[in-house]
């Protein structure tokens, strides 16, 4: 049997990263066996479905690269099914009708629960049961006629001939009563796989108050789709072994569901932080620096950078960059002279001695060699004739020549920044010392 697996979202909003969670692993799952991965739009709430949300859904899936086989199936397109399903359960007396208020104001249908001890094997958590005295008869379709929940989504189950369900663990609960619509309509019951909780540090269902808990979100902050899909993978899966950043490729023939846990998975917005600038790191500069340009073009001082020294600086930070939005920091390379951070000029250049190491520096500099390494070999002289040890002068002249007292290696930044504009700067700080 091939496998046939669906991510079955309900187009209310934006596309919360548990959701998406569970489509990667579906995806992952389909491809893994070389089997389908479909999409179904449940959107039979039809005052909460709205065109925007399931736009929301096909954007953020297409962005991660998340491709559905076959067309989507919109479950709205489904009532008479639907109802074809109830008006069957009714017939075999696995429903019946009541009306619930007692006001006349219509009947709705009831399934009827087989009286039994449930149970079903869960892949992920293993074999769960539950008690049949508690498992009530639960609505199926309500009086105006519209199919509830439970029925639309088996139902669709079964027409779209699903063979794994794997979805969030909040369904647990669910699912006995799925397991007893699939008996008593004779249909297969389908294997389950009931994905662990995202949770925040303090172990709670990971929300908005978390931080960005959107994909909307982390696309707008300039997470790139291959890491956030690369670190959603590693949120209650691993592969086995302490493999971390990997291609799709290998996540793939990595992906199987004893590998899931059912420990809840924390949500660590610094480790996917960290791994995005893994893979920003390995771009090519040309796309990295496109990333940049974005970001930086929503700033003042942003656009119309000098091009040779934007992508000099570009080479120079991408390893050090773990979010495009980081560029934002990286005024100082391009604007004369750079804002001085006053705590970095206090505890830096105001003090004992720090005029005559910046004009020593300056003595030793020569404009017409200004590499990294020529930079280095002025600095140790100037160090060696102040009979100060190696790199003592270095936090001096960062925050002379840049403003702060962080950032890429000095002599780097200088080499990258150019002659002209280090050594005018390097002037400018020693004449605000003088004054
Ligand atoms: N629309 C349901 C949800 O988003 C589907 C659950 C399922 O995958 O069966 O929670």
């Amino acid at each position: 049997m091939s496998v046939r697996v669906r991510f079955a979202p309900s187009p209310t909003g934006h596309v919360h990263i548990g959701n998406i969670r569970a489509a990667i692993f579906n995806w992952l799952f389909a491809r893994h066996h070389a089997g389908r991965f479909l999409l179904r739009i449940e959107d039979t709430d039809r005052e909460r479905s709205t065109p925007e949300a399931v736009q929301a859904i096909l954007d953020a899936m297409a962005w991660l690269g998340i491709q559905y086989d076959e067309t989507p199936l919109y479950q709205s397109t489904q009532h008479p099914r639907h109802m074809e399903a109830a008006e069957s359960l009714l017939r075999n007396g696995h429903a019946y009708k009541e009306d619930k208020g007692g006001t006349g104001q219509g009947e709705c249908i009831l399934f009827r629960m087989p009286g039994t001890d449930m149970a079903f094997h869960d892949e992920i958590k293993g074999d769960l049961s539950k008690k049949a005295a508690d498992m009530k008869d639960f609505v199926i379709v309500r009086s105006d006629g519209s199919p509830v929940f439970h029925l639309a989504n088996v139902v669709d189950d079964i027409t779209q001939g699903i063979t794994h369900i794997i979805r969030g663990d909040d369904h647990v609960e669910n699912t006995f009563r799925h397991v007893a619509l699939y008996q008593a309509l004779g249909a297969p019951v389908p294997r389950y796989a009931h994905l662990p909780m995202i949770v925040n540090a303090q172990g709670k269902p990971y929300s908005k108050r978390d931080g960005a808990a959107y994909v909307g979100q982390f696309r707008e902050m300039g997470y790139s789709a291959e890491a956030l899909f690369n670190y959603l993978t590693l949120l209650g899966w691993s592969p086995g072994d302490d493999r971390e950043k990997m291609t799709r490729e290998e996540i793939i023939s990595a992906f199987t569901l004893d590998r899931v846990k059912s420990a809840p998975a924390q949500m660590d917005l610094r480790k996917l932080t960290h791994m995005n600038g893994l893979y920003l790191a390995e771009l090519p500069l040309s796309e990295f620096a496109s990333g940049v340009r974005r970001s930086l073009s929503r700033l003042d001082w942003g656009q119309n950078l000098d091009e040779a020294l934007f992508l000099n600086v570009c080479r120079l930070m991408q390893s050090r960059t773990p979010l495009f939005s980081q560029s934002e920091t990286w005024k100082y390379f391009f604007i004369d002279p750079p804002e001085y951070d006053e705590k970095a000029v206090q505890k830096n250049l105001k003090k004992e001695g720090a005029r005559t190491a910046l004009e020593t520096i300056q003595r030793h500099l020569s404009p017409s060699d200004f590499s990294d390494s020529s930079i280095h070999a002025a600095i140790r002289k100037a160090e060696a004739e102040m009979g100060v040890g190696e790199g003592k002068l270095n936090q001096a002249l960062r925050v002379a020549v840049t403003g702060s007292s962080i950032g890429a290696g000095i002599y780097e930044t200088m080499a990258v920044l150019g002659a002209p504009r280090s050594l005018t700067r390097l002037k400018y700080a020693i004449e605000q010392l003088t004054s």
